[in-house]
């Protein structure tokens, strides 16, 4: 009958809703353990100056280790959202690039920045901006070795927010991009009021290059227009690069250089080491 069915599905529903509510758990549940158990860690993929080939930067992107398995973000950060879990990962990679960040100083010449990806959750957090900055005080690092990487979920629904907490990171002297520039639902009139140094081209843009630019020639021109550094992300063609190099865009990163890579990885292929000074008798 109607009224049965009715019934049926509505228990069918309810039976998926709870499965998902039940993996999502499950996920949070592994992953607070996993942060607490340190089965982190972070992967760098270099920046690269596109007129040289140089290494000019570092993106800290994470990894969750299950064993022998590497676990790639997509499958947790979207549960880590919508939990509160966020903001503990958020802090766990803001220690873990300062710890590495201290560690490169020590050990080698031309340290580069990292860049690290913070959630809208943790970014409009109350506490973020003064957590990071004692975080960076504590291991004695310049605040402009760290690039705060946000998406436009970011300010798109508090704006006057968004724009104070980037003075007050600007102010004290990080460096500030917009990461996947060009997929969000923001006003292209925000870039204006948003104090920031950087637009990442998202790599849904360099992908069709050359044949497809409209979207990549727009960005790159606006980042002549108002001064701001330009990224492409995700360039894993050399007919991609051409097209890059000869539009004027700086900057890019992509499996044509490097995948991202595992910490001592990046440092054998990347880091020069300070050269030791030998006692001779
Ligand atoms: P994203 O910040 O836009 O990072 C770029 C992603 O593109 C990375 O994926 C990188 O491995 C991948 N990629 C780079 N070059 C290429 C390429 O040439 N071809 C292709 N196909 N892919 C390329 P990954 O590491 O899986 O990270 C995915 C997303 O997860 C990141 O996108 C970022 O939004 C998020 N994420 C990563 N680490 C963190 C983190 O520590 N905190 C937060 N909140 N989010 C993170
Ligand atoms: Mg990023
Ligand atoms: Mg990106
Ligand atoms: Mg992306």
């Amino acid at each position: 009958s109607a009224k049965k069915q009715g019934l049926g599905n509505w228990a069918f529903f309810n039976k998926k809703m709870t499965e998902k509510a039940i993996a999502h758990l499950r996920i949070e549940a592994n992953l607070y353990n996993a942060i607490r158990n340190d089965n982190l860690s972070l992967f760098f993929q270099p920046k690269i100056e596109l007129a040289t080939g140089k290494m000019k930067g570092a993106e800290a992107l994470i990894r969750w280790h299950q064993g022998d398995k590497v676990i790639s973000p997509g499958e947790f950060i979207p549960v880590a959202e919508e939990s509160g879990l966020i903001v503990t990962l958020g802090k766990w990679v803001i220690n873990k690039t300062c710890e590495t960040l201290r560690k490169w100083c020590d050990e080698f010449n031309q340290v580069p920045s990292i860049a690290i990806n913070i959630a809208a959750k943790h970014f409009i957090d109350p506490k973020f901006v003064e957590q990071l900055k004692s975080c960076v005080s504590s291991f004695h690092l310049d605040p402009s070795l760290i690039e705060i990487e946000i998406t436009e979920s970011s300010f798109i629904h508090d704006i006057q927010l968004a724009i104070a907490v980037i003075e007050q990171l600007r102010k004290s002297g990080f460096k500030v991009s917009i990461d996947d520039f060009g997929t969000g639902y923001s006003s292209l009139s925000y870039l204006k009021v948003l104090p920031i140094n950087t637009l990442k081209i998202d790599r849904a843009f360099v992908e069709g290059l050359p044949e497809n630019d409209a979207i990549a020639s727009t960005i790159v021109m606006l980042g002549q227009q108002m001064d701001l550094e330009i990224v492409a992300e995700g360039i894993d063609e050399a007919k991609q690069l051409k097209w890059l190099q000869a539009h004027g865009c700086a900057l890019g990163q992509g499996y044509l250089f490097s995948r991202p890579l595992p910490q001592e990885e990046f440092e054998n292929q990347y880091l020069e080491p300070e050269q030791t000074v030998l006692e001779i008798e």
